[in-house]
């Protein structure tokens, strides 16, 4: 039986060795195919990352597929059942690096978008294609730097699905309708040092701040909404002292962070830390690093497209959820555009065995198909 056309680029992608920055001509696999359809196709480079941009059309609204052709490293490849850039499939799994994150995903996005031109060659709209070598590295020079150029020239997205992994059982199931936000500040409380037998003569940092920890830990920040779970702040890294027992130490570091709901912005966070902070009395210092905000797609065109084509296909609706870490749609979605995430299975993502079922693939590929026959035929 000879591959659909899906599964065999599905393949030859995932033979690519593309970890992160690396795309290993992914994207060349990719512009060719749409080339072919004629796509105006803009390549951008930043740094180590390469990019592209492709549009099919020139009218409004502007619809497009978004995704990466980066994957995480295999890990130990003598911990996999097959050589992980090698595509396999076994009990109608398809077994590789990428498969579900997120090379399935753009393989259906590349066969979609040549089934539906094949129809509807005089499509409404345009189409395009943001793809980005850069999404599971430092997220620098990647998405955000093309969304950067595309808004500095006023040519913003209207509707865009990101292929990211967002099913739990099977293909459709879920579909992610915003992100949270992600916030991280390193805390820098300081002290005196000095021997712990004399400490009229130190002043002990830790001492000082655990009130003020404490209240950070336990505070209510909102209550969530219909989309969000409330705010949650954890505290992943602690460090003080030089592991003597006899030292007060200088200074206590303090990492946290906060994954937030849309009914926060970074500004209302920073001020709400830097009050209790001030509140205690402490001296020190903080720098934030601002991950993300968070956003959310809860209605219009989009959203009502993606979830009939799901109906179409599986017969049931996608829930529609916010959960998961950040994802490049959090940059997309500053175009003030709709974004929503719509992909495989992500039971194995990242993990030994990364795997997906051929089945879904199809699927996707027609799940993506009917979206773009619900908004742009
Ligand atoms: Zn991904």
């Amino acid at each position: 039986m000879t591959d659909t056309p899906t599964l065999a680029l599905a393949k030859d992608l995932i033979s690519r060795q593309s970890v992160t920055p690396v795309d290993a001509g992914c994207q060349e696999v990719m512009i060719d195919r749409l080339k072919a359809l004629g796509f105006e196709i803009e390549v951008m480079v930043f740094e180590d990352t390469t990019n592209f941009w492709a549009r099919r059309g020139t009218q409004a609204p502007l619809f497009a597929f978004a995704g990466h052709t980066d994957v995480v490293p295999a890990g130990k490849v003598e911990l996999w059942d097959t050589p992980p850039f090698e595509p396999t499939i076994i009990d109608g799994m398809l077994h590789g690096r990428g498969a579900a994150d997120m090379k399935g995903s753009l393989a259906s996005m590349i066969v979609a978008v040549e089934q539906f031109i094949a129809e509807h060659p005089d499509h409404k709209g345009s189409i395009g294609f943001l793809i980005t070598s850069d999404e599971e590295g430092p997220f620098i020079n990647g998405t955000v730097r093309v969304v950067e150029t595309l808004m500095a020239r006023g040519e913003n997205i209207d509707m865009c699905i990101v292929g990211e992994p967002s099913s739990t059982d099977i293909v459709g199931d879920v579909v992610k309708n915003g992100r949270r936000g992600s916030i991280t500040g390193d805390l820098t409380v300081k002290g005196i040092q000095g021997h712990v037998a004399y400490p009229h003569l130190a002043s002990n940092p830790v001492h000082q701040s655990l009130m003020a920890i404490h209240e950070l830990a336990t505070t209510e920040w909102d209550k969530g909404n219909d989309y969000f779970p409330p705010t949650s702040f954890q505290i992943p890294n602690v460090h003080a002292g030089t592991g003597a027992s006899n030292v007060i130490p200088g200074e206590f570091n303090v990492q946290f962070n906060l994954r937030f709901s849309t009914e926060l912005t970074n500004e209302i966070i920073v001020d709400r830390v830097t009050a209790t902070l001030d509140k205690h009395e402490l001296d020190y210092d903080l720098k934030w690093t601002f991950n993300g905000d968070p956003f959310l797609t809860d209605t219009g065109a989009l959203l009502d497209a993606v979830v009939d084509a799901v109906d179409a296909v599986n017969n049931t609706k996608p829930a529609l959820l916010t959960t998961g870490g950040t994802s490049d749609g959090r940059f997309i979605a500053r175009m003030g555009g709709q974004v929503v995430e719509l992909g495989p299975v992500n039971a194995t993502i990242h993990k030994v065995n990364e795997c997906v079922k051929v089945a879904d693939l199809e699927k996707l590929t027609d799940m993506y198909q009917k979206t773009l026959e619900n908004l742009l035929a």
